[in-house]
């Protein structure tokens, strides 16, 4: 599909009374499914063993009750993988890593991307270091094996100390379970508690299906260690400035989750009724873009007073042979994933809202549905700012010369996706849903890294100003 794409999702779990906590971890990546569908894994340690099962696919699939009573384990680390930085799909990339070092076992479950990792990387091998994977985590792990340090816990915290970017991680030895958040805070992690399980998750949702409670969020910079069935959190290194991803409230988080301190699905209204006040239309109806697009559409309806109607289909059981590279496979991927509901739309003035636009692709197949189906008028509202600019951070963003805003105006956008009007919300409207407007990355639209990028390739006309376009 034309849009942007998760990174990995974490779950960690410690049972103090010596349980097996194997279940749980897996039904906490159950829940986060919607953060990476091309693989999984776990690492479990037994009182005896560290055991490691690892797939390619649906966490489903990976999973068999014979690979989960093999992992059964009182202490666990678990990832739902998207490929970002290790890029093709290979089982050797999924994730949690496992390696056997001087200090014994160590497995590492990494969300993110380390800024500067091909000569990091470089560096390593030019000491003698082999990789197994092409994933940038690996780095984490031969860091950490060449410390002279003693210990898991001052290994790993003298690796991330020379690393920079986008980690939140989850990393185990046979003894002791360690969360780590980096001082920006890029992806979210959370501390949970149920009856003597003690968890560590990328999203809330993870904990509601385990019956737990979130005890608090890890702040940027803080390190979590969990051992001898006590936590405790300190601060490793200086916390800030933040820039959390503002994508985590826009698409990627599910919207029963808490999200930096706020509840995803209340932001997404008040993105979706920023986007009526700042984009008005005459119109019949509003529909959305299933799902992530749901929440946003509501507000809009609500704001607007124009009736919400379900007008668009998604097929939920699309698996991942329709996710295909190329723009022939994602112009498939829509038609199999999205239907039109002609009794909805058939001579009907209609807003679709959706959270954003990548290539345009996706867009344009929407919006041809919707006037196949009989619409008269198709006003596409869009609950974020034009994608301009390509994601360092850990979401797999096409180059600039790919993502349509990047080259050309919203009126070539509006006219290239057929819509009868097109309007985006501007950054100053979309930080003004969220709580702490200071405290969030939006590079992706502004171009203003709050790290150092890799040099910028191919050529783009930059964003334009004006965030609206056409009758409407
Ligand atoms: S560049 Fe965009 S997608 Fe990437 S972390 Fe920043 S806000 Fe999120």
């Amino acid at each position: 599909m034309d849009e942007l794409r998760h990174e990995c999702g974490l779950i960690g779990a410690v049972a103090t009374d010596g349980g097996n906590v194997v279940e749980a971890v897996y039904l906490g990546l159950y829940a986060q499914q919607h953060r990476g569908q091309e693989g999984a894994g776990i690492v479990s340690r037994s009182r005896l063993k560290t055991r490691v099962h690892r797939g390619l696919g649906l966490v489903a699939e990976v999973f068999s009750p014979k690979a989960k009573e093999y992992l059964a384990g009182h202490m666990a680390i678990g990832h739902n993988r998207y490929a970002t930085s290790g890029k093709a799909t290979k089982l050797r990339n999924v994730q949690p890593l496992l390696v056997d070092c001087r200090g014994g076992k160590l497995a590492i479950a990494h969300n993110g991307t380390l800024v500067g990792a091909a000569e990091l990387r470089r560096r390593l091998e030019g000491m003698g270091s082999i990789f197994q994977t092409t994933t940038d985590s690996e780095i984490l792990l031969h860091l950490a094996a060449r410390s002279p340090k003693r210990g898991m816990v001052a290994r790993m915290s003298e690796a991330l100390g020379e690393v920079r970017g986008a980690m939140t991680l989850l990393a185990m030895d046979e003894e002791t379970l360690l969360g780590y958040r980096d001082p920006m805070g890029f992806r979210p992690l959370v501390l949970g508690r149920a009856a003597e399980r003690i968890y560590l998750a990328s999203e809330t949702c993870a904990f509601d299906i385990l019956g737990a409670r979130i005890e608090r969020e890890i702040q940027p910079g803080e390190l979590v260690v969990v051992h001898g069935g006590e936590v405790e959190v300190s601060q490793l290194h200086p916390a800030g400035p933040r820039r959390q991803c503002i994508f985590e409230h826009i698409y990627f988080s599910r919207p029963d989750s808490q999200v930096f301190g706020e509840s995803v699905d209340r932001v997404r209204r008040r993105l979706g009724a920023a986007l009526a006040r700042r984009h008005p239309v005459e119109a019949d109806i509003v529909i959305a873009v299933p799902d992530s697009s749901n929440g946003a559409a509501l507000g809009y309806a609500r704001e607007s007073g124009i009736p919400f109607e379900f007008g668009l289909i998604r097929n939920h059981y699309v698996g991942r042979i329709f996710i295909q590279r190329g723009s022939a496979g994602r112009q498939n991927a829509v038609r199999v994933k999205f239907n039109a509901v002609r009794e909805v739309l058939a001579g009907k003035r209609v807003v679709v809202v959706d959270d954003s636009i990548v290539r345009g692709t996706t867009s344009r197949q929407l919006i041809g549905l919707i006037q196949r189906a009989g619409a008269r008028e198709v006003h596409l509202r869009v609950s974020s700012p034009p994608i301009c600019h390509p994601c360092f951070y850990g979401i797999d963003t096409p180059t600039w010369d790919e993502l349509i805003a990047a080259n050309q105006s919203v009126e070539e956008i509006r006219g290239f996706t057929g819509a009868t009007s097109l309007g985006y919300l501007t950054e100053g409207d979309l930080l003004g849903c969220v709580g702490r407007p200071q405290d969030y990355c939006l590079a992706c639209f502004t171009g203003d890294y709050p790290t150092e990028i890799p040099a910028r390739r191919g050529a783009h006309r930059g964003c334009r100003m004006v965030t609206g376009v056409g009758d409407g």
